[in-house]
């Protein structure tokens, strides 16, 4: 196992050495943007995707990334590379780079790039066939004319506070609602129902990340003939639903059994959910870019 290196504005440090000024606007004030992505067996899953997002969340708040689309692909092949990283999950982070106390982004001439690649600690087999419990936070989703949720910004404190109510419920996500009371989302996963062999996931106009992982579920749908819609739905559709699934980078296509105290369908991964799953555990190692053969 190679040596972890951290690939920090055009060069590989090591992690004590991966340091950065403390007048970052990322670290000031959560200005930046990043992506979460994963390598499995050598391929880097989505990997235009999560580069497509990142670069639209760039342009969404005029950072601009001092790398090209090619370069910064480059850059993470050889991140992984060096790592020996042929499965695990990657922090990719563009921030606003060193600037003074001001706000102003105009005082940061150079955003700064950091590649993070680590193993992942991962749901285990268990907890996938037997599905989490969750429940729903007073914590509203930001609302998109304020801080619009399709950017993936550096500023999480919305889904850190959240996770701090989930923490207290003892619970390892929980749903988020968005200021009309239509759920959103969960502090780090989209979600979807499946109601009579129908799924519904709420479009990102009410509060959610465009997900990469959501993405690949609904042309898996598409694919396999499950009917899939984006309408936004209330905590209602959730506790009467067959079932009850979260998707993300990291915890894949995860089941819920239960929300606020109510059972889901038969209080285990429910069929479709698994069904999804495998498909999706089908096209990790292919879906993306091939960094090792
Ligand atoms: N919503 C939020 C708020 C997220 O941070 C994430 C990523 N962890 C997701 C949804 C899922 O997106 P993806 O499938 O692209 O990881």
């Amino acid at each position: 196992m190679a040596e972890q290196v951290i690939y920090l504005d055009g060069k590989f440090v090591t992690k004590a050495e991966a340091k950065i000024s403390v007048y970052d606007h990322g670290f000031l004030y959560g200005d930046g943007i990043f992506e979460g992505i994963r390598i499995y067996n050598g391929n880097i899953f989505k990997c235009k995707e999560h580069l497509d997002r990142l670069y639209d969340s760039a342009k969404s708040i005029m950072l601009q990334i001092p790398l090209s689309y090619d370069e910064m692909e480059a850059a993470l092949v050889e991140t992984l590379q060096r790592n020996e990283m042929r499965d695990g999950y990657i922090r990719l982070v563009v921030s606003r780079g060193a600037g003074d106390l001001g706000l102003d982004p105009r005082r940061s001439p150079k955003a700064s790039v950091i590649i993070i690649v680590e193993k992942l600690a991962i749901y285990s087999e268990e907890m996938y066939r037997n599905g989490l419990k969750t429940i729903s936070v007073s914590q509203r989703r930001n609302i998109p004319d304020a801080l619009n949720p399709k950017i993936k910004s550096l500023n999480y404190l919305n889904n850190i506070l959240v996770k701090i109510q989930a923490n207290l419920a003892d619970v390892g996500e929980a749903i988020m609602l968005n200021s009309q009371g239509y759920v959103a989302e969960g502090s780090a996963d989209n979600i979807f129902i499946v109601k009579n062999g129908v799924l519904t996931t709420p479009p990102c106009y009410v509060g959610a990340l465009e997900g990469i992982t959501r993405l690949a579920i609904m042309q898996i749908c598409e694919r396999i003939g499950l009917k899939v819609k984006e309408e936004p739905f209330t905590l209602h559709d959730v506790y009467v639903a067959d079932e009850v699934f979260f998707t993300g980078t990291a915890a894949e296509v995860i089941a819920v059994r239960e929300v606020d105290g109510r059972v889901i369908g038969s209080g285990q991964a429910g069929e479709t959910t698994l069904r999804l799953l495998e498909e999706f555990r089908s096209i990790v190692e292919v879906d993306g870019v091939k960094v090792f053969e």
